[in-house]
């Protein structure tokens, strides 16, 4: 799990610029029109919940999303005096307006373009995943998400688009820009599908991610000196490590299965024993005192498997913090095993 890391504030202010462009001028179109059409009861508890958030969830953060999921179900049970179920005939009747209201299907396919933007620009949502630079899943950190254009010129991305708090259990977040989450096509549609993630909080990648919550990757073999790290040998298991049993990190790592896969990458997690121990710092050392290098951050850029690790960008490879984690934990097992030998 990484973090989107928000830092060209220009381009986010574009992003949000737009999506408030198509909220004002799609958005309430479609809710003006269902008001004009709808009267009974189910449209007045829609009117009730929606009227004062409308504009809110456009650009919501995760916490008004968390007021507005509980407001709603507390909404729901003073109002028709029982608990929300999926099949409850209330219940459905509310969604069943929602999704008019909130129409995912309209925006990922809306060819209109936004009359009140300087550029005339369309927006949907292959427009909109391609403008946010995510290059790399941010859930499994192993799948490049591209963008391209198609034979007409028009905007396409690779990316699925995620919605954070699922759109079949609350419609309206369905098009909250900050519910979305780019994502590759495995973590959205084979592992997320439709888990609650307001009932099991998962990591929310534009706040928390595995660095922040403390969890890092690992080797284990049963070789408990660790010696098996300079064998290259594919005899360990690759582990993540969640030392402050984060339940957010905890949950990700469980719902994308990232244990299993990563063990997938295990000849990569070699690649990276080898550079560190062929670059350690005993051997940095010495490559600089050839005075050929003119520090450290330049034989840095010589390490096939190693690309400097700066957790405040985007990162634009997969496997960053695999890589970073087992080149620290080589490089910390050199030094012990420096300190044993010469004690
Ligand atoms: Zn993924």
């Amino acid at each position: 799990m990484i973090k989107i890391i928000k830092d060209d504030t220009a381009l986010w202010d574009e992003i949000e610029h737009c999506h408030t462009l198509f909220f004002s001028e799609y958005v309430q179109n479609w809710y003006s029109a269902f008001l004009a059409q709808r009267t009974d009861s189910h449209a007045q508890f829609v009117k009730d919940f929606i009227n004062p958030i409308f504009n809110n969830l456009c650009l919501c953060n995760l916490s008004d999303m968390d007021i507005y999921i509980s407001d709603f179900k507390n909404r729901f049970k003073s109002t028709f005096n029982k608990n929300l179920h999926k099949d409850d005939t209330d219940l459905k009747a509310i969604k069943e307006y929602l999704n008019q209201i909130y129409d995912y299907g309209k925006f990922s396919k809306n060819e209109n373009i936004l009359s009140n933007h300087s550029k005339k620009e369309h927006w949907n949502r292959h427009t909109l995943l391609s403008a946010i630079p995510v290059k790399i899943c941010p859930y499994c950190n192993r799948t490049h998400i591209s963008s391209y254009a198609d034979e007409e010129g028009k905007q396409k991305t690779t990316a699925d688009c995620d919605h954070f708090f699922n759109k079949a259990t609350y419609p309206f977040l369905a098009l909250s820009l900050y519910n979305f989450i780019p994502s590759c096509g495995v973590c959205n549609e084979r592992f997320k599908l439709a888990i609650d993630f307001h009932k099991a909080r998962h990591l929310y990648p534009y706040d928390r991610c595995f660095d922040s919550a403390g969890v890092s990757f690992a080797t284990r073999s049963t070789d408990s000196s660790l010696s098996y790290l300079t064998k290259f040998t594919h005899d360990f298991e690759i582990m993540i490590l969640n030392p402050s049993d984060d339940s957010e990190a905890g949950n990700s790592i469980k719902t994308f299965r990232l244990k299993e896969l990563y063990q997938s990458h295990k000849c990569d997690a070699i690649d990276v024993i080898e550079d560190s121990i062929i670059y350690s710092k005993s051997q940095k050392k010495e490559f600089q005192s050839t005075g050929l290098f003119s520090g450290e951050s330049e034989i840095e850029r010589y390490i096939p498997s190693r690309y400097v690790y700066d957790s405040t960008k985007n990162p634009s490879r997969p496997l960053r913090k695999l890589i970073n984690d087992i080149f620290l934990e080589v490089e910390e097992y050199i030094m012990i095993s420096n300190a044993v030998s010469t004690s």
